[in-house]
């Protein structure tokens, strides 16, 4: 087995944290490359790799970027994107898009995306990893995140279409959580869940230009108003509202200042480290989850009765309670 807390340390993976520390983009893309693999031996070589870079990492504003499908999260990361390279960031954005998982269409994988963002030497922009499941992306991108952080870039955009899950397990790896949403109002507002209304820090109102311009501004008072009937996530901490036009370039510089605002806020509190530390206890017991899942499936004894079993659960023949117990009892995980 490859257990690389107590083996010997696999010197390509040293030379190649090396590498990314020194802010080499095809490491960088090499690494990335190796903590999306699901391989076991690569596993283990991405646990030696995190170690390694750790102490590296920690330094970038973590930012998670939400909204339907056609809000403008493309248009917004781009302009945003652009206007911290002008100010000297270094950006990275890295995507957690569920549509990915079943392989086939990804809503955010599409190449023609942030085209000028993709071409800044001071950018870096990876497609959401393909397959497996939404925590297995998760997993993915919070590493991938390390591994950019690293390689030096001060701020990570993780972005996310939102369909549910994603913006929870998105919130879970970012300091400050963005929520997209069209000049609708109204009705858009309703269809919103609350549970990801609770998780919002800063609350933008796109395409704030045109014939929507005042659609969007009136649609901020009712954001406004409904985030005030919300518990607010961190306590004494309002999350704020911004009208923006990514097309025009307006309100992108505002939403900067009221995010580097908010993380000043967080950090000058003690609540980033705290949020961070539940973050990272919250990540070891999803890598213990999926890790245990992982290590079950590719038990031997488990893969002889999962032909009974399945269909046994299946047809009603056998309870899922007890079919797992047994799978459980069997293996030797
Ligand atoms: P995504 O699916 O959330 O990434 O959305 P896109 O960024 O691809 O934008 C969806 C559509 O909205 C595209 O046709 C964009 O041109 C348009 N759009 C995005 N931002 C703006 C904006 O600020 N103003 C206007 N008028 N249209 C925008």
């Amino acid at each position: 087995m490859n257990r690389s807390v107590t083996a010997e340390p696999d010197p390509d993976t040293t030379a190649l944290a090396a590498q990314v520390r020194a802010g080499e983009r095809r490491a960088l893309a090499q690494a990335i490359t190796l903590v999306e693999s699901t391989r076991p031996d690569h596993r283990a070589r991405t646990a030696q790799l995190l170690d390694e870079l750790l102490p590296s990492t920690g330094n970038a504003a973590r930012i998670g970027v939400s909204g339907a499908p056609g809000v403008g999260k493309s248009l917004f990361i781009e302009s945003l994107g652009l206007h911290l390279t002008s100010l000297g960031h270094r950006v990275a954005v890295l995507a957690v898009d569920p549509s990915s998982i079943r392989s086939g269409g990804s809503i955010l994988g599409d190449k023609t995306r942030m085209e000028s963002l993709a071409r800044d030497p001071n950018a870096y922009i990876r497609p959401s990893p393909s397959g497996g499941t939404l925590g297995g992306v998760a997993r993915r991108t919070r590493e991938a995140m390390l591994v950019a952080e690293a390689a030096g870039f001060d701020v990570v955009i993780v972005e996310t279409v939102g369909v549910g899950q994603s913006e929870t397990d998105v919130d879970q790896m970012v300091d400050v959580f963005v929520l997209l949403v069209s000049p609708g109002g109204g009705d858009e507002l309703q269809g919103i869940k609350r549970g990801v209304m609770e998780l919002v820090d800063v609350l933008v109102v796109t395409k704030a230009d045109g014939e929507l311009r005042n659609a969007a501004h009136q649609a901020a008072g009712d954001y406004r108003h409904a985030l005030h009937m919300i518990r607010p996530k961190h306590k004494g901490i309002e999350p704020d509202v911004v009208v923006t036009s990514a097309l025009q370039g307006d309100g992108i510089d505002q939403v900067w200042t009221l995010i580097t605002a908010h993380a000043k806020t967080l950090r000058d509190s003690g609540a980033l480290t705290s949020l961070r530390a539940e973050q990272a206890k919250a990540w070891l017991w999803n890598e213990i989850r999926e890790g245990l899942l992982d290590r079950l499936k590719a038990n031997e004894r488990v893969q002889e009765l999962l032909p009974t079993v399945e269909p046994a659960v299946a047809e009603g023949r056998l309870s899922p309670t007890s079919a797992a117990q047994r799978l459980l009892n069997e293996s030797d995980v």
